[in-house]
């Protein structure tokens, strides 16, 4: 895996570097990622806060605070996004209190020479909320299945 991946939103006033690797990358179906994504889940990448660089030149970075009612930690998440063109950019659980950013990987760009779907870049190893799965989704050869979030010892919910 590349030291440094970068990504851009869709109308590209946005860049974010993100440097080292991530802790992990993970699917998530709950219905609070459906909603998020507009579609059947959303494909995420935790890195540490410090290691995710934003580049925003016209400051259209903007973040939506969703209650801790509405989360499954019971803590609040930013939802940050590009208030231009409204790709979803990265959340960040205030259960970590900022220092995690759960960074969606469908922003990546491909790195000089890598072949293929940018995501291939950050595969995810586990599916989280697979109770709440669409029927005509498959699931990820060889990643982990959680019905809902992983348990402690195993790869965190990207909640
Ligand atoms: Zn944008
Ligand atoms: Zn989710």
């Amino acid at each position: 895996m590349s030291t440094s991946l970068n990504g851009s939103c869709l109308c590209g006033s946005i860049k974010v570097k993100l440097n080292g690797a991530p802790i992990k990358a993970m699917l998530c179906h709950c219905v609070d990622c459906q909603k998020s994504a507009g579609g059947p889940y959303q494909s995420n990448a935790i890195f540490n806060t410090s290691n995710v660089e934003l580049e925003d030149p016209k400051g259209y970075a903007k973040m939506y605070l969703v209650p801790k009612e509405q989360t499954g930690s019971g803590f609040e998440k930013q939802k940050w996004f590009c208030s231009n063109c409204g790709s979803p950019l990265f959340n960040r659980p205030m259960k970590y209190e900022g220092q995690k950013s759960v960074v969606k990987t469908g922003i990546l760009d491909s790195a000089a020479g890598f072949e293929g779907s940018p995501l291939d870049q950050l595969k995810p190893v586990s599916e989280l909320y697979t109770k709440d799965r669409p029927s005509f989704v498959k699931a990820v050869d060889g990643a982990k299945q959680f019905t809902e979030a992983a348990p402690a010892s195993a790869p965190a919910p990207a909640q």
